[in-house]
């Protein structure tokens, strides 16, 4: 009896199977349609609650990484909408997240490095096609940001003629294209340099030698606080500034995982990478030192972003993360792509949700 049983649920299972491939061409064009009406009417930003928000769209480094992009961050203030930092991949996660570009308010850059600007032409085109902008992205950073601006919009001006040639200027005014820069000078520690609808965005400045200007940003809304520190060493300006932030964003660099890369590849003969794997550790903040600083400023939650090396698999985020949680009594999170934060105007909560 109970072998006919089985025998009868194996054919069964073996017929299913059959009609899977048998149907595929008809059952995939039915799977397609259901996702192309869950996607085009996602957006993940017009149901929010009023208050401040931040979403990881990008939490990796240079280094390859399959599952990380370069570093960029999306903070949502009320109905503004910013991204910070916009590494490779960045403008990708975005979409994916269900972030339309084309709502950007502006983008905030930390500082110059390549790995916080690759991913800006992308960025610049979707804020001009997908909003139809007639105005270009706002760009803002520390003096020197004018020279990044002018190299991608001429990098991009050939594309933007085409653009509005094929899509004509409804879609794609002539007057939207690329972006434009918005410099601040930073005389003292730090510096507001933006102010609109209840939002207040402080620069700071941060040590990350020889790169010069640095800076991280602190955003307060309603009461809410989120403080992104861009590339840093331990910094105690970061500690004063970001002091009783809801939420601290720091980077984070293993010291000893690198030590060991950078020894496998001297083996390997790749002196010049081993090189590169040395003089990182002098610029950045270790996992500890992200959780001491947050602990110095009084934040409630620590994430970490910018992660170095590479982490394959979460099995690996206690080896990363070392001594760190002896060193902060709120909640400590390894940041991944796709992770959001929100923080309820006048309220207490930080609320965490996955976006992709
Ligand atoms: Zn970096
Ligand atoms: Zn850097």
């Amino acid at each position: 009896m109970f072998k006919k049983i089985l025998l009868g649920l194996a054919g069964l299972l073996a017929l299913g199977l059959a009609a899977i491939f048998a149907f595929q061409k008809p059952i995939g064009g039915w799977l397609f349609e259901r996702a192309v009406q869950q996607n085009v009417s996602l957006d993940s930003i017009a149901g929010l609650e009023d208050g401040l928000h931040i979403g990881l769209c990008g939490t990796g480094s240079p280094m390859a990484n399959p599952d990380r992009a370069g570093p960029c961050n999306i903070v949502v203030a009320g109905d503004q909408v910013f991204v910070v930092d916009i590494g490779e991949g960045g403008g990708r996660n975005l979409s994916l997240m269900g972030v339309n570009a084309g709502n950007l308010d502006a983008v905030f850059l930390t500082h110059f490095h390549s790995d916080h600007i690759d991913g800006m032409g992308p960025l610049m085109l979707n804020h001009w096609v997908r909003g139809s902008n007639t105005a270009p992205l706002p760009v803002y950073g520390p003096v020197g940001v004018q020279a990044i601006v002018d190299g991608f919009n001429a990098a991009y001006a050939t594309d933007n003629t085409y653009r509005t040639a094929h899509h004509g200027e409804a879609v794609a005014p002539s007057s939207g294209g690329g972006a434009e820069a918005r410099a601040f000078e930073m005389e003292g520690e730090s510096a507001v340099v933006f102010e609109r609808a209840g939002l207040r965005v402080t620069a700071f400045t941060v040590p990350h030698d020889p790169v010069d200007p640095a800076v991280g940003y602190r955003f307060d809304y309603q009461g809410r606080s989120i403080c992104i520190s861009g590339d840093t060493m331990k910094s105690a300006n970061l500690e004063r500034t970001c002091e009783g932030v809801d939420l601290l964003v720091h980077e984070a660099l293993q010291m000893e995982m690198v030590t060991q890369l950078q020894d496998a590849l001297t083996a390997n003969g790749a002196e010049n990478t081993a090189k590169i794997m040395f003089d990182i550790r002098d610029y950045h903040a270790s996992p500890q030192d992200a959780a001491e600083s947050a602990q110095i400023a009084g934040a409630k939650m620590l994430v970490l972003s910018h992660l170095v090396p590479p982490l394959p698999s979460a099995y690996l985020y206690p080896a990363f993360l070392g001594d760190a949680p002896d060193h902060f009594d709120g909640d400590l999170i390894v940041g991944e792509d796709g992770m959001f934060f929100s923080l309820p105007a006048g309220g207490e909560a930080i609320e965490q949700t996955r976006l992709m």
